[in-house]
């Protein structure tokens, strides 16, 4: 059980935020750099005219395992900063304000999906003790009780993979091939959920959320969307 702590720093400025309860100074919140409309309606990228519909890349690539997602801001900038001290200073008090990010950007694209629970994408296991926790699913815990939706943890990591940010597409979707599974554990044989919505902290290409979309819908579900807090690069 986490006990949620408030910030005492705005996670924008990293100065202390008065009074106690608020998350971010109203000020850095309206400076807040979010992914802004247009976006592409398959992978949430954002687009340079609001005539395009689709990217350059969901134009001509019709099967990326995931249908459909949404990335709240770009990974450079202060947001992008808050997120790499949660995991690398374990500052999780930050969690709950990307969370009310999440539901305050993207609410009506996670109603329009109808996700029956949220599934955390997961750390391998040994990195996972390493840290004490795995940054997704604390999201996705503090998301599930803004929007009222169950976590499961649904996939394993079974493979050790570079950081996807250090190699190049084809190399990406090689390192994440096979990395992960289901588990057998917790897998519901009966009442596989229809709709799943996968978060991750950070995507790049999306081909990490692809592979486990992909073990997902090998097992029977028909539906998944994803949100990841930050997006580390346009695709290529
Ligand atoms: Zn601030
Ligand atoms: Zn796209």
């Amino acid at each position: 059980m986490i006990t949620w702590l408030y910030p005492e720093r705005c996670p924008v400025c990293m100065q202390i935020v008065t009074p106690k309860g608020v998350m971010v100074h109203p000020e850095c919140k309206c400076k807040l750099d979010s992914i802004k409309e247009p976006v592409c309606y398959k992978c949430g990228m954002p687009l340079s005219s609001e005539d395009e519909e689709y990217c350059t890349v969901c134009s001509y690539k019709n099967n990326r395992g995931w249908d459909q997602g949404r990335s709240i801001f770009p990974y450079h900038g202060s947001v992008g900063n808050a997120l790499r001290l949660v995991k690398k200073d374990g500052r999780v008090e930050f969690v709950r304000f990307f969370a009310k990010q999440i539901k305050e950007k993207q609410q009506a694209f996670i109603l329009r999906m109808a996700p029956s629970c949220i599934v955390p994408v997961p750390l391998h296991p040994s990195k996972q003790r390493l840290r004490g926790f795995n940054q997704a699913e604390l999201l996705a815990r503090a998301l599930g009780e803004e929007m009222n939706l169950p976590v499961c943890l649904l996939l394993k990591k079974q493979k050790k993979t570079k950081d996807q940010k250090s190699l190049g597409k084809n190399q990406r979707i090689k390192n994440v091939a096979d990395a992960f599974a289901v588990d057998e554990a917790v897998w519901p044989e009966e009442n596989v959920p229809e709709s799943v919505l996968l978060l991750d902290d950070v995507s790049t290409t999306g081909s990490t959320l692809t592979a486990c979309a992909n073990t997902l819908k090998a097992r029977g579900v028909k539906r998944v969307a994803f949100i990841s807090v930050c997006v580390a690069e346009q695709p290529e």
